[in-house]
């Protein structure tokens, strides 16, 4: 008989328990599923990922104007998860023809796909116009010019949104306004850029003036930088004469570790859908639609990656708990100093052992923990790190010719992969003996 008591493993984020000493995630044994499909592995909650979509579905909802939400894929991309995504209701965020591609792969309804990017090609603006992208985000001036020479060519007609850079830098735990606007992003609403663009769609049928964007920072906490963006955006939507449709991005803020205290979805979509009516009312203003674009609360939390214990090594200053995976999995920690929480997998919860979890690579800077208190472990010991769901998978890379993990989506005890391992012949696959031709 299977022992009774049951502990929660972490507060907020119910995506692990211990049933008696065995670690689960939906109700699938985590060791068994390494077991399985092998380490790194990233494994995917995806009732969790269905949920979570569901939220943002059910509370981002308004009397006064449409509304949708927008999955922005960039945090997490494969043909059954965009799968997942059409079959939640929301709209899709790609930006990049690669993106797109899986999108198209997935079956996705393009005119629900709304095409990002600073610097998009002419060959993946033809992409786009040629499979029925509904929206392009325009960045600046000559992507509009671009856009609407290629449209020309084609005889088609394009929705777009201008993405405005409002001076709101929220990419950390404080949200700053400033007056540089230094981002690479979008135009300032008052500068010539967004003027020209303005003028420029008034003498075009090829496309159709939607609306705005902006789009604040990302992992953020604050719902004042949001009312502070929708303040801004409203400000600039005064000198319009039609209702417009106004995309207020993305960002919103999960829990790494105990640190972080995030915003549940349904209050930070009734904050944001009831803040933009009161500012609307107050400007005597009507939209047409209201947008966000989630992606890391999405699927940050539903994921989590496994890796097996190696080796471990202890100096005077440190011990080592070395994995077989590493900043090749998941480069958050190299890029950013992002902070994770992690276990030894079925050790129970005594955590007595000051350890830095450091991966495989020839980088010192390979760690994916720092200074965590955790389980006694021994080579062959699972590993298992959370809230690896967002800009894992979608970042790993081949160095040191790693192999990309295989992703698994479990659901009530059951597991699928959706992404299989790379092989070695992976890691050649576009390796070729070309042959010499002259470019004098
Ligand atoms: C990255 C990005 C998002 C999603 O950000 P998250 O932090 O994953 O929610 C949304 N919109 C735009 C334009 C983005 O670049």
């Amino acid at each position: 008989m299977q022992f009774l008591f049951v502990v929660y493993l972490r507060l907020t984020n119910v995506q692990a328990f211990f049933y008696g000493s065995n670690m689960k995630i939906s109700n699938a044994d985590v060791n068994r599923l390494a077991d399985k499909f092998g380490t790194p592995l990233y494994v995917y909650d995806e009732n969790k990922l269905a949920d979570n979509m569901a939220a943002y579905i059910n509370n981002f909802q308004s009397q006064n104007f449409k509304t949708e939400v927008l999955y922005a894929s960039k945090a997490f991309s494969c043909v059954e998860m965009v799968k997942l995504v059409k079959n939640c209701g929301l709209s899709l965020d790609v930006v990049s023809g690669g993106e797109l591609y899986v999108a198209q792969k997935a079956g996705f309804d393009m005119s629900k796909v709304y095409f990002h990017g600073n610097n998009k090609s002419a060959q993946e603006i033809d992409y786009a116009l040629s499979v029925g992208v509904g929206t392009i985000i325009i960045d600046n001036f000559q992507e509009l010019q671009l856009i609407d020479k290629l449209a020309k060519e084609k005889n088609a007609v394009v929705k777009v949104l201008f993405r405005l850079n409002i001076g709101v830098d929220a990419h950390t735990h404080k949200y700053i306004s400033t007056t540089l606007f230094e981002s690479k992003f979008g135009m300032m609403p008052n500068g010539r850029e967004f003027k020209d663009c303005l003028v420029f769609i008034t003498n075009t049928k090829n496309i159709v003036f939607d609306g705005l964007h902006c789009h604040i920072g990302s992992q953020v906490f604050e719902t004042n930088a949001y009312k502070l963006a929708i303040d801004k955006m409203v400000a600039v939507l005064k000198q319009f004469d039609k209702p417009l449709t106004l995309n207020i991005g993305g960002g919103f803020g999960v829990r790494y570790t105990s640190e972080d205290k995030p915003v549940p979805i349904a209050e930070m979509c009734k904050t944001l859908t009831d803040y933009t009516e009161q500012a609307l009312a107050n400007n005597r203003l009507k939209i047409n639609k209201l947008l966000i674009e989630p992606g890391r609360s999405i699927v940050g939390e539903a994921g989590s990656t496994v890796y097996t214990i190696g080796f471990t090594k202890k100096i005077p200053t440190k011990t080592f708990y070395f994995v077989d995976g590493g900043m090749t999995d998941n480069i958050r920690p190299a890029l950013y100093q992002a902070k994770y929480d992690c276990d030894v997998v079925d050790k129970g919860n005594e955590k007595t052992q000051k350890v830095t979890v450091a991966g495989k690579c020839c980088e010192s800077g390979d760690l994916l923990v720092e200074d965590i208190l955790l389980q006694e472990a021994q080579s062959g010991d699972r590993l298992i790190v959370y809230t690896t769901g967002a800009y894992g998978y979608s970042m790993s890379s081949n160095y040191n010719k790693a192999t990309t993990p295989a992703v698994v989506f479990v659901k009530d005890g059951k597991a699928r992969e959706v992404v299989r391992r790379q092989s070695y012949a992976d890691l050649v696959s576009n390796d070729v003996d070309g042959d010499y031709y002259e470019f004098l």
